[in-house]
C-alpha cells in the first residue's frame, strides 16, 4: 500500500511532537518551517558568554515529552535529561514580605500559615480541589476536542461536570481565591496562575484554579541545558524517526479544492499531502495560507492573550535571595491588568518575573554571573510606541528590583538584549504577538478557541497555542496528540 503523505507547517513544540506521532503512525512527514532552526517560540541564544532561553522558562508535566518517546520506542534518556525542583518559585512583595512557594503542598501550606498567617489547611485544601479538578475536567479539556459531539455524549463528560464547584463557574479567578485565603498576598499568588494561559484573573473563570495543580502538586521541572533541551530532544527523536525538515521554508498556500486539502505551496513549489497540520498561529494559517477571510475575521474578533516583553541581562554578580524562578510582585494587580487588557500598556509598577538558570548548572552564566531573564507581562501589538514603552518600563523594572533586592542592578548588567511583542509576532507569525492564542478571560472561552480541525477543509488539522487546548508547552503537547488522534480516527472511517 502507498505511503500516506503529512505536512506539517511549523516546527514549534507542537509540530514536532505532532511530526513524531504520525511518524508512529505510518505517515511520510515531512515539516516546512520558515525559521531556519526548530523550536519556534521555544528557541535560544547566547551573547558574551550567558546563555538565554529566548521563550518558555517554565517546564511542568515532562510526562508529555516521555510519553513521545515511548511511543517512538527511544530511551529518553539518550536524548534528555532534567531533575525536578524542589521550590517552584520564590515571590517578593513591596511590603518586604517573602514567599517561597515548595512544590510540596504540605509545606507550601505550611510556609504560607508562617509568613503570612493563612490557616495551615488552606493552601492543601485548594491544591487538592485543583487536583480533583484536572483529574475530572483536566483530562477531558486536555485530551478531547471540544468541537466533536463524541466528547460530549460520554458519560465521563457529566460526571466531570458534577464535580465542578459553582465558584468554579460563576466567581472570577480572583473572587474564587479571595474566597479561598483571607490575606491579599495568597490571594496574589494564587491569582498569578492566571498568567499562565496570558488571562486576566479579575475576568477568567474559577476553573482556572486548577492551573497550580501541574504546577504546586505535580511539581516543576529544569531540562539540564535549558529549555532549548526540550525542543532538541523532540528535534532530534523526530530526525532519528526518519521526520524531513525543510527550514527557511515558509509555507505560503495551502492547496485546496471541493473543500479538500491537497498539500501546501512553498516557494513555488507544489508538495503533496494526504493531511495537513497546521502548527503555526491559526489566524495566520486562515488568514494568509487559506485566504479564507469569514473564517479569519472570526478569529480576529476574539480576545488574544497578553504578550511580553523580555530583557535578557548578563548579570555580573551573584544574588543570593534568587532562585530559579522568582516574582517581584506590583502593588496594585487589579490595575496591572487593567493597563494589560483594556489600557494596551504595561503599568508603571509591573509585576516582574526572574528566571535564572545558572542558579541550576554551571555554564549557563560566567563564573560570579547571573543569566537573567527578566519578563513583564505586557499588551498585545497594537501599534504602541514600543521604544517608548520600553524606555519607560526598563527604568521602572531596575528601580523595583533595586528597591526589593536593595542593590543597585544596573551597573551589574554587563549584556543586554531585548524582546518585543511586535518581535515576538515577526519570529514566529504570532498574531499580534499574544503568548498564548486567544485568552481565557470569559466562562465559555475554552469554546470559542479554535478546534484542531478544519470542518470546512478536509484533511486539515492544528496543533499549537492557539488552537484547542492552548498555549504553553504541556498544553500544545496535548494539542498534537488531539491533532494526531482526529487524523487516526478519519483515516479509519
Ligand atoms: P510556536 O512556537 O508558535 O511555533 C510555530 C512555528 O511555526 C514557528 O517556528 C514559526 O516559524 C512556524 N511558522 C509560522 N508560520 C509559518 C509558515 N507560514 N510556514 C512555515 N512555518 C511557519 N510556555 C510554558 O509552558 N512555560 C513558560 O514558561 C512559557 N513562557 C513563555 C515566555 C515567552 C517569552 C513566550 C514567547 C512564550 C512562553 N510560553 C511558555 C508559551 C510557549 O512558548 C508556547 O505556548 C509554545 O512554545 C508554542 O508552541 P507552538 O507549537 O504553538 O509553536
Amino acid at each position: 500500500m502507498k505511503q500516506k503523505k503529512a505536512i506539517i507547517i511549523g516546527s514549534g513544540i507542537a509540530g514536532l511532537a505532532a511530526a513524531i506521532r504520525l511518524k508512529v503512525q505510518g505517515y511520510e512527514v515531512n515539516v516546512f518551517e520558515a525559521n531556519e532552526y526548530p523550536g519556534g517560540k521555544l528557541s535560544s541564544f547566547c551573547q558574551g558568554g550567558y546563555f538565554f532561553d529566548a521563550g518558555p522558562s517554565l517546564f511542568t508535566q515532562p510526562a508529555n515529552v516521555e510519553e513521545l518517546f515511548l511511543l517512538a520506542n527511544e530511551r529518553i534518556e539518550d536524548y534528555f535529561k532534567y531533575t525536578s525542583s524542589e521550590i517552584a518559585c520564590r515571590y517578593f512583595f513591596e511590603n518586604g514580605k517573602k514567599i517561597t512557594a515548595y512544590t510540596q503542598k504540605e509545606k507550601f501550606s505550611e510556609e504560607l500559615s508562617l509568613q503570612l498567617g493563612e490557616h495551615p489547611q488552606a493552601a492543601i485544601q485548594y491544591l487538592s480541589a485543583a487536583e480533583k479538578l484536572y483529574r475530572n475536567v483536566g483530562m477531558i479539556f486536555l485530551n478531547f476536542s471540544l468541537h466533536k459531539t463524541a466528547t460530549w455524549v460520554h458519560k465521563r463528560v457529566w460526571k466531570a461536570f458534577s464535580t465542578i464547584r459553582y465558584s468554579n463557574l460563576f466567581s472570577t479567578l480572583n473572587r474564587h481565591n479571595q474566597f479561598n485565603f483571607k490575606t491579599p498576598e495568597a490571594v496574589q499568588i494564587f491569582n498569578r496562575f492566571a498568567t499562565y494561559n496570558g488571562s486576566n484573573p479579575y475576568k477568567a473563570p474559577g476553573m482556572l484554579s486548577v492551573i497550580p495543580h501541574l504546577e504546586q502538586n505535580e511539581g516543576t521541572f529544569y531540562p539540564y541545558g535549558g529549555m532549548i533541551s526540550i525542543t532538541n530532544a523532540l528535534y532530534n527523536l523526530a530526525l532519528k524517526k526518519g521526520v524531513q525538515f525543510h527550514f527557511n521554508q515558509a509555507v505560503n498556500t495551502i492547496i485546496h479544492s471541493n473543500g479538500r486539502v491537497s498539500g501546501i505551496a512553498s516557494n513555488d513549489v507544489v508538495y503533496e499531502a494526504d493531511v495537513v497540520i497546521s502548527n503555526a498561529d491559526v489566524f495566520h494559517t486562515y488568514k494568509y495560507l487559506l485566504q479564507d477571510l469569514t473564517i479569519a475575521n472570526k478569529i480576529e474578533k476574539i480576545e488574544r492573550s497578553s504578550s511580553a516583553l523580555i530583557f535578557y541581562w548578563g548579570i555580573e554578580k551573584e544574588f543570593h535571595d534568587l532562585g530559579l524562578h522568582n516574582i517581584l510582585f506590583s502593588k496594585n494587580y487589579q490595575e496591572e491588568f487593567d493597563c494589560l487588557f483594556n489600557k494596551k500598556i504595561i503599568h508603571s509598577d509591573p509585576t516582574i518575573y526572574i528566571n535564572v538558570t545558572s542558579k541550576m548548572e554551571q555554564g549557563q552564566a560566567p563564573e560570579g554571573a547571573e543569566n537573567w531573564f527578566v519578563m513583564i507581562n505586557a499588551p498585545t501589538s497594537e501599534g504602541q510606541d514600543w521604544p517608548q514603552i520600553i524606555a519607560e518600563t526598563r527604568k521602572n523594572v531596575i528601580e523595583k528590583i533595586n528597591r526589593i533586592l536593595k542593590v543597585d542592578v544596573e551597573p551589574f548588567i554587563k549584556v543586554e538584549k531585548i524582546m518585543d511583542p511586535i518581535e515576538i509576532e515577526k519570529k514566529t507569525n504570532t498574531f499580534k504577538g499574544s503568548l498564548y492564542g486567544t485568552s481565557s478571560n470569559s466562562l465559555f472561552s475554552a469554546f470559542f478557541r479554535p478546534a484542531n480541525f478544519a470542518s470546512k477543509y478536509k484533511g486539515l488539522y492544528f496543533c499549537g497555542g492557539t488552537v484547542h487546548p492552548g498555549g504553553g508547552i504541556p498544553l500544545c503537547l496535548k494539542s498534537a496528540y488531539i491533532a494526531t488522534e482526529l487524523i487516526k480516527k478519519d483515516a479509519s472511517k
